[in-house]
């Protein structure tokens, strides 16, 4: 008997840890992997990716010169998203984060901003927050990603020099002084004349971002487009 059971380890594994969707967290029916039917199918697109002069790149004018930006969810509190990101961030959902990142792929193939793109990197943890966490979410979304695009990917290039403290209580300018100019590369000539895909989980006010293709854009001669999973309209 117990030997049949085994020879189903997925069937088993469910009976004590029932796979649950990460959107809604009820358990997946036979079939269905990291979201239910029904998440699936009400993902919230923005559709940005087909707009040039989009809402996402509107929040970089004045600040940083990107050649494209663009976010594949709207993000609302209390929905959906918000969970898929909690999971992906907090709860180890690891394969959640490869498999939003795959969509966002899929949504990127053939798009004529982003034709050129040829390194693909994602906004780094603190050394010591990755450490605490065990994993940096937007390097999972990024080889989701990249599983589709199949571009150059850079993990330890571009790093982040300072800790920064939970941002949630903070103000818009507070939070930019948190962030600005923590980051550094270590090789840059290995980014000269290139076209990076820079990769972060949620977009919000866009000061993690901004400060990341700013020293980027310091230090080589390259472009620098965006990509996050979620959008926050604030
Ligand atoms: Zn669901």
């Amino acid at each position: 008997m117990f030997a049949k059971i085994l020879e189903y380890p997925s069937d088993f594994m469910r009976l004590f840890y029932p796979r649950l969707c990460g959107g809604c967290d009820v358990p997946l029916a036979k079939g269905e992997q990291h979201l239910c039917l029904h998440c699936r199918l009400e993902l919230p697109f923005t559709n940005f990716e087909t707009m040039k002069d989009n809402p996402v790149e509107r929040i970089f004018y004045g600040r940083v010169p990107l050649h494209f930006a663009t976010s594949l969810l709207y993000f609302s509190k209390g929905e959906k998203v918000q969970n898929i990101l909690h999971n992906i961030k907090y709860n180890e959902r690891k394969e959640l984060a490869i498999f939003m990142g795959k969509l966002i792929g899929k949504r990127l193939q053939n798009n004529p901003y982003l034709s050129d793109v040829n390194v693909i990197m994602p906004v780094p943890l603190h050394k010591n927050k990755q450490h605490l966490r065990g994993y940096n979410q937007s390097e999972l979304i990024t080889e989701g990603i990249n599983e589709v695009l199949n571009l150059q990917q850079s993990i330890n290039n571009l790093v982040r020099t300072a800790f920064t403290s939970t941002q949630t209580n903070k103000s818009r300018i507070e939070r930019w002084e948190n962030v600005e100019q923590v980051f550094n590369i270590k090789h840059p000539n290995a980014l000269e004349d290139k076209h990076i895909l820079l990769v972060d989980d949620v977009l919000t006010t866009g000061a993690t971002l901004e400060a990341c293709a700013e020293t980027l854009l310091s230090n080589n001669r390259c472009k620098v487009s965006i990509v996050t999973l979620a959008y926050a309209a604030i």
